[in-house]
């Protein structure tokens, strides 16, 4: 129940001599520790570090008892136990699996048996191994936008495939509103959508328990076909024309302005940027909310609900961080460039290729400003920069390395702090842009809590996000700085980024660029 493992070889050694069978071990008071772990967290009185870190206890007290029960499975025929089996898998296209992990380790150590087929798994590989393993539940995650779609598919052939079995729906943009209106049409067994792992257990058992399961199966249908309805009646949003749109676009006196020309114009390779420098341009606060703590970094190691866990997550997290850092566990690489460039409409043209910023067609009414990236860039002189950078060379192996100590709790740290590492780069390089490489901006001095606040000049807009959605932009960042030479960057087929952590993006130097979003709802 502590998560503590210094002694478990001995511990478990000595439980194992008290019982009759090694099994009974397992079924016995490490099960009884993790329910207590299991029935804290359903109530929201132990956190993810905490279970995840419990459930290293198991794992590694499961790992050394193993050969043991097997012997004694040969001699006495014993069945093996499990409270169901989940296909889990990051859809094709994707490369993100914190969240998939972190669901893996909990449903795991509440006896479920995990068949993970990790990332970029084919809806042919999920389906024919749920039918060749005889799963019980197919859980899909995904982090960025295609995945949605891919998950869209997945379900279509389950359907076409005549599956019956219930369909989990779980990563960062995903939702239930996505699950009920684009997902759960398509496929007539049960479609669930599962916030974050915390609700994991609960979904599974509900689904796994003949009594339960209709009525909570019912109960998701109606709350689905709610929301579907509410999508249907609610006020549909008012579209303007492009013309009408084009006519409220931001307007800026370019004849008063001079767009800033980059100090040194060449692209800039970094191949084994300093990890130290990074470390303090950390954004801690998604750190914690990896680990589904939510609240503000550094307020929420003095929450009084949160605080005790995010003091030791954070403690853990500085640990390994130094350890990365001093080892050279990751290697941070990137690449940059600036290109002369004008602007036309929704376009911003270099020589040879051109970037398509999708404008806001919402009408929000005569006096607002309907915004395209490009209305930041002047119609002729002006520059724009590209950026790609990565610290995820090295993080699959580190947390390979983990695993296969069966810490998971080290495996799922280590990508979060590559993540955060990433994150960090682009910050960093995105200050010494301002401040040297562009130079626009030589005398900003704003420190990390600054920085965080986005209290510079221009902004670093990402394809994929909201004001600019499309992955397939990418590609032609990809080309013109040569990015997977450059940086071994590279694209999946719906442009997720490997290694995962990753950021690329643009550079906009106008004062009063900004982050908005092109969706309608
Ligand atoms: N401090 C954060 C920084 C990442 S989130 C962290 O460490 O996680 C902020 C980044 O997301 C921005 O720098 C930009 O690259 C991207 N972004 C946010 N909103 C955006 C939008 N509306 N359109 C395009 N990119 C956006």
């Amino acid at each position: 129940m502590e998560g503590i493992v210094d002694f478990i070889e001995q511990d478990t050694e000595e439980a194992r001599q008290e019982c009759s069978r090694a099994i009974e071990v397992i079924e016995g008071p490490l099960m009884d520790g993790m329910n207590v772990v299991g029935d804290l967290f359903g109530a929201g009185k132990m956190f993810l570090p905490q279970v995840v870190k419990s459930a290293r206890v198991m794992k590694k007290a499961v790992a050394y008892l193993v050969p043991y029960i097997e012997k004694e499975r040969d001699e006495l025929g014993l069945a093996k136990m499990s409270n169901g089996r989940i296909v889990l898998a990051t859809v094709k296209g994707d490369v993100h699996d914190i969240g998939k992990n972190i669901v893996g380790v909990v449903l795991s150590c509440n006896g479920y048996d995990i068949i993970d087929l990790g990332v970029m798994a084919s809806s042919d590989k999920i389906l024919s191994t749920a039918r060749d393993e005889q799963a019980d539940i197919i859980g899909l995650s995904g982090l960025i936008t295609p995945s949605l779609d891919e998950m869209v598919h997945v379900a279509k052939e389950m359907e076409r495939l005549k599956f019956d079995k219930p369909l989990l729906i779980g990563g960062a943009t995903t939702s239930r509103t996505h699950t009920a209106v684009k997902i759960e049409q398509n496929y007539s067994g049960p479609t669930v959508h599962v916030i974050d792992a915390s609700r994991a257990v609960g979904v599974m058992s509900k689904l796994m328990n003949e009594e339960d399961r209709e009525t909570f199966v019912e109960e998701r249908r109606d709350e689905y076909r709610a929301i579907r309805i509410q999508r249907r009646e609610g006020k549909k949003v008012k579209r303007l024309s492009m013309e009408k749109a084009r006519a409220r676009k931001f307007v800026c006196d370019w004849s008063k302005y001079q767009a800033p020309s980059p100090k040194s114009k060449e692209p800039k390779i970094f191949s084994d940027y300093s990890l130290e420098e990074l470390v303090g341009y950390i954004d801690w606060s998604p750190f914690f909310h990896a680990w589904e703590l939510k609240g503000k970094y550094p307020a929420i190691l003095e929450s009084p609900k949160y605080g005790k866990e995010a003091s030791t997550l954070f403690e853990d997290g500085q640990n390994l961080l130094d350890r990365i850092v001093s080892e050279n566990l990751l290697v941070a690489k990137a690449v940059i460039g600036f290109f002369a460039a004008r602007s036309e409409d929704e376009l911003v043209r270099f020589d040879g290729t051109e970037f398509h910023f999708p404008r806001q067609l919402v009408d929000k009414g005569s006096n607002e400003t309907n915004y395209s990236l490009a209305d930041f860039i002047a119609p002729s002189d002006d520059w724009l920069g590209l950026f790609a950078v990565t610290t995820g060379h090295g993080a699959d192996e580190l947390a390979k390395t983990f695993e296969g100590e069966n810490d998971d709790y080290n495996a799922i740290m280590s990508k979060v702090l590559a993540d955060r590492l990433a994150e960090a780069f682009a910050e960093r390089l995105h200050e010494r842009v301002r401040k040297e490489f562009w130079g626009y901006a030589p005398d900003e001095n704003l420190g990390n809590a600054g920085l965080i606040r986005e209290k510079y000049r221009g902004i670093r807009p990402a394809p994929g996000y909201p004001a600019c959605p499309a992955h397939e932009e990418k590609d032609k960042i990809w080309k013109l700085l040569n990015v997977e030479e450059n940086t071994g960057i590279s694209l999946t087929e719906t442009r997720a980024m490997y290694p995962a952590a990753s950021v690329s993006g643009w550079y906009f130097s106008h004062p009063e660029s900004r982050y908005f979003s092109v969706k309608y709802n």
